[in-house]
């Protein structure tokens, strides 16, 4: 019974050290947020111990009448949320989110239509290393190089020809609207499934702040820990029935074992919370956050340094940053914006001449910040925090004010106060 402090000191320092960074620096990944205190809590309780394989009602082990309040509420709460008939909330991960959905839909060797990694689309989408890419004959999608927009015209070009049995919408790094409708047209237009995978923007979809895919798609993935706020972990949604049966197959006992309840009490927690008017008046202060920090990138010192903004603007939680024109790379950006504390990841950018490891492009997202509290004159500041980090002269004054202005901002919004 002892505390984690007493029975494993270097796992407890690190675990402070970690929260001390959260508190101190300024947390701008794009697929990250904080999660409530409530739905920490949760995971963190002794549903940990429950092995419950099996769905609510249907279990293959004993003593699970709590887990299944707490499974039932989750699946409740995510359908009224998004508007959809049917849940799954076991999936671990996205990841395994999406394993699952192309599992239920697909036999190995078919073919799949998604956006090229390269051009902001997702591992799961048909890279080649990852199960996708090894399991499905992957053709991909692309943005045009005039406007960096996905190009509508090679989705249907390509599904035409090579007639998908599954087209996947969805991205990791783009910073616009998909076209769903025009999805759905094309996937029906060549008899394919249409899967959405909203991980990155469900968020803004709970609080009707971007299009809905749930009418369009055939099946609805995502994450629960980006926009969403939840806990680490997946969700698939969907609202045909004859469909809803072989999702549950599939991820369990197709890609799972036993579900992580504690995880899922968490997100029923998540979910809870995204029904809220704060939960849409955060998802309005991140997509203002967005479009601030976009402006500021746009503006003539920041151009001058040929640094700029893919597709000029952004619609979204993110905006990514092109610096193909710039002295600076990916890497020495995303080092230059960790020194003056805000944390950030490189990105490659479509068309992008330096390899992926260093690549022209950062990704910068205004969904944790958001939660945090930050609003219109936050995100101002940090924005010109960051224009001013990437188009200073490296002179250790110059970033030493920066960090301090950081600073300043870390102590006036508090994270996790008293832990
Ligand atoms: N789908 C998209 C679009 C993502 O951006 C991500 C995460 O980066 C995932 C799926 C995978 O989520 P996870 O990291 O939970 O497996």
């Amino acid at each position: 019974d002892q505390r984690l402090a007493d029975f494993d000191p270097e796992i407890h320092a690190a675990i402070r050290a970690e929260l001390r960074r959260q508190q101190q620096t300024l947390e701008m990944i794009a697929s990250e947020n904080f999660a409530p205190v409530a739905a920490m809590e949760a995971q963190g309780s002794v549903l940990t111990n429950k092995y419950a394989e099996g769905y609510p009602g249907r279990r293959y082990y004993g003593g699970c009448e709590h887990v299944d309040v707490i499974e039932r509420l989750a699946i409740d709460r995510v359908t009224e949320l998004f508007g959809a008939e049917f849940a799954n909330v076991q999936p671990h991960s996205g990841a395994q989110a999406n394993a699952s959905a192309m599992a239920a839909l697909l036999d190995p060797g078919d073919t799949i239509l998604g956006l090229d990694l390269a051009h902001g689309g997702h591992l799961t989408h048909g890279m080649r290393l990852n199960f996708s890419g090894r399991l499905y004959d992957v053709v991909a999608y692309h943005v045009r190089e005039t406007d960096h927009r996905v190009d509508m015209d090679e989705v249907e070009r390509l599904a035409v020809e090579h007639r998908p049995r599954l087209i996947v919408a969805g991205w990791s790094a783009y910073p616009q609207h998909l076209d769903f409708a025009a999805f759905r047209r094309i996937a029906d237009l060549v008899g394919a499934y249409l899967m959405v995978d909203m991980a990155h923007f469900a968020g803004l979809v709970a609080t009707g702040l971007h299009p809905s895919p749930i009418p369009h798609a055939d099946v609805i993935t995502t994450t629960t820990h980006k926009t969403l706020g939840g806990p680490r972990g997946g969700v698939i949604l969907t609202n045909r029935a004859d469909l809803a049966k072989k999702l549950n197959s599939a991820v369990f006992p197709g890609q799972q074992g036993g579900p992580l309840e504690h995880v899922i009490a968490a997100k029923a927690v998540a979910f809870k919370l995204a029904a809220t008017e704060e939960f849409r008046d955060r998802q309005q202060r991140t997509l203002a956050g967005a479009r601030i920090l976009a402006g500021r990138l746009l503006a003539d010192d920041v151009q001058a340094a040929g640094i700029t903004v893919l597709t000029g603007g952004t619609q979204v939680h993110l905006v990514v940053v092109d610096l193909r024109r710039s002295d600076l790379d990916g890497q020495q950006a995303e080092d230059r914006l960790d020194a003056v504390g805000i944390t950030v990841n490189r990105n490659a950018v479509p068309f992008d001449p330096r390899p992926p490891m260093v690549s022209s492009g950062l990704r910068i997202g205004t969904a944790a910040l958001a939660t945090r509290g930050f609003g219109a004159e936050q995100f101002r500041e940090v924005a010109d925090i960051i224009a001013g980090a990437l188009i200073a002269a490296p002179s250790e004054n110059r970033l030493g004010d920066l960090r301090d202005r950081v600073d300043r901002l870390a102590l006036r919004f508090p994270l996790y106060p008293g832990m």
